[in-house]
């Protein structure tokens, strides 16, 4: 397979997976209207050869794919890399790739505080397959261009970083101007007195993954809008998926309103275990508000023993006046 008809193939799989198909058998019909505007825009006649060959080419109705595909075909690969990364895709005589698929599902109903979903929706996946998918939704990530007052501002797309099999995740609101230079959550200040607080709390940087709402800065470090979480929603969303962690740490209200869907203040919500699919949340305050707020510090001090406790991480005693 030549490079383009690689290119085509993969914007084809990545049209459908962006659409949330997930299996070729089934393709919804907007699926088939993206992966064709996929192939308009990209104008890669082999590319259909090849999808044809797959037995994926969606110049026909959905109804007429379903009666052609075979009974047992593969899964789509999960994300959406950018033209200039993408690598060679299988032979068409070769098994998909084995990575589930990932599911982008901006549109299906959350957990929230009021529905509590209690578990995952996939089975885990083996660390590989989850790097994997990482790397190829960190494409997608530096691809996109969906918040437009961000995109014309921003240096770089901040993905997350840490293990993808972590047992925590700290959630954050979106990088800062450190962050939105570098690349990576949590490096400026507030990222400093988080790595205090993780010490602190016999946790380290290293064996947590730690991410944002945003991936992108939003102008003068302004509180990201409720689009612009959405647009961002199935990115985070999927990174959750895949991680599965057992603990998500939410850092201020707008960790809380990306996770939880809740409006309540942090002061509400802090104190106790809430729930996200899988994982259990716990709400604190954010490392820039404690910084301009110190005597909150305490307070985050108060929850940080809470996780430490569910760890089974000693909390050490109060040092002396
Ligand atoms: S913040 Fe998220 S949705 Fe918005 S442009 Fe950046 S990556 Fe895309």
């Amino acid at each position: 397979m030549n490079s383009w008809a690689s290119l085509a193939a993969k914007q084809l799989f990545q049209a459908w997976a962006h659409s949330g198909v997930t299996h070729i058998p089934n393709p919804r019909e907007e699926g088939v209207r993206a992966a064709e505007k996929w192939l308009e825009q990209w104008s890669v006649d082999s590319g259909v050869e090849v999808a044809k060959s797959l037995g994926v080419f969606p110049g026909e109705s959905a109804a007429s794919l379903n009666k052609t595909a075979p009974a047992t075909s593969p899964a789509l690969p999960p994300a959406a890399p950018s033209p200039a990364s993408i690598s060679p895709a299988p032979a068409p005589s070769t098994p998909a790739p084995s990575i589930p698929a990932a599911p982008m599902r901006s549109s299906s109903p959350l957990p929230s505080l009021v529905d509590g979903q209690t578990h995952w929706s996939e089975r885990p996946l083996e660390l590989a397959a989850r790097n994997e998918r990482f790397r190829l939704l960190q494409a997608e990530v530096a691809a996109c261009r969906k918040c437009t007052e961000i995109v014309c501002r921003r240096q770089k797309t901040v993905f997350g970083v840490g293990p993808s099999n972590a047992r925590i995740v700290m959630f954050g609101e979106a990088p800062g101007a450190d962050e939105d230079r570098v690349g990576e959550p949590f490096v400026g200040a507030a990222g400093q007195l988080l790595d205090k607080i993780l010490v602190a709390s016999g946790l380290s940087r290293e064996e947590v993954y730690i991410m944002n709402a945003l991936r992108c800065r939003p102008p003068n470090n302004r509180t990201p809008t409720e689009a612009e979480i959405e647009n961002c929603r199935p990115f985070f969303e999927t990174q959750l998926e895949t991680i599965q962690p057992e603990y998500i740490v939410c850092w201020g209200a707008v960790a809380v309103r990306a996770v939880l869907r809740s409006t309540e203040s942090v002061g509400r919500l802090r104190g106790k275990f809430h729930t996200y699919r899988g994982a259990k949340v716990m709400v604190t305050y954010h490392p820039a508000y404690l910084l301009r707020n110190p005597e909150a510090k305490r307070l985050t001090w108060d929850d940080m023993k809470m996780l430490m406790r569910e760890l089974g991480i000693p909390i050490p005693p109060p040092k002396r006046a």
